[in-house]
């Protein structure tokens, strides 16, 4: 495992990425990241990502208890806690408000149609919770039928949730659900968006499953639950 003063590092690097892509405004979006005896680092709140130093950073219990750290940690701590509790395999967590995913929430749209093919091979689905008042239990609770078998999710009229063996991992799928979000956006506007026909999907997934990325059985199904006339 990475120490503990490389992990602060990385957090405030990805941090200064976030906000200078315009993944957040302001004091918005946080991130996290496991440490060893069931410990996490978490931002804090009330913070600018593109302004934290790695001492400013906050290290609370996977059980939510404050345990060392100069402030408060973030107010979406219980969505970072469940995630973790449902996601045993995950090593961070990134929470952004992406303006082109977010777009899409807010005009009750979705992401999770199977469009771009390096997406579906990478995400399988991306799908949408129901909607949650930010920073609230409830928004912990809304992740719970998604977050067990997606990477990625759209919060509803809110942000991401992306999670990663690190923070890199899941700050690269933020970045990969805003730029499909402003692929699909561009497309709309040219015309009208067609989904991966049957045997494209078939195709796909052997491409996938010979590059080891996810296995084919599992992309068919993920589009066929989306769209039930593919098989
Ligand atoms: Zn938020």
């Amino acid at each position: 495992m990475d120490s503990e003063w490389h992990i602060r590092r990385q957090m405030v690097e990805f941090g200064k990425r976030i906000y200078d892509k315009g993944f957040v405004a302001a004091t918005d979006g946080n991130l996290s990241q496991r440490l060893s005896g069931d410990r996490m680092l978490i931002t804090p709140s009330g913070f600018c990502l593109g302004e934290m130093q790695p001492t400013d950073l906050t290290i609370v219990s996977l059980a939510g208890r404050f345990l060392t750290g100069p402030h408060k940690p973030t107010s979406e701590l219980p969505l970072h806690l469940a995630t973790y509790r449902h996601r045993p395999d995950v090593q961070a967590v990134v929470h952004a408000h992406p303006p082109t995913a977010n777009a899409f929430s807010f005009a009750g749209e979705s992401l999770e149609q199977c469009v771009i093919p390096e997406v579906v091979a990478g995400f399988g689905t991306i799908p949408t919770t129901c909607y949650a008042t930010p920073s609230s239990e409830e928004g912990a609770e809304v992740i719970r039928d998604f977050i067990r078998d997606h990477d990625g999710l759209i919060l509803q009229r809110h942000g991401t949730l992306t999670v990663g063996a690190d923070l890199r991992e899941a700050y690269f799928r933020l970045e990969k659900i805003e730029h499909a979000a402003q692929i699909t956006l561009m497309a709309r506007i040219l015309g009208k968006v067609i989904p991966l026909n049957e045997d494209e999907l078939r195709r796909l997934g052997e491409t996938s499953e010979r590059h080891g990325w996810r296995p084919a059985g599992a992309i068919l199904d993920a589009c066929r639950a989306v769209d039930p006339s593919k098989g």
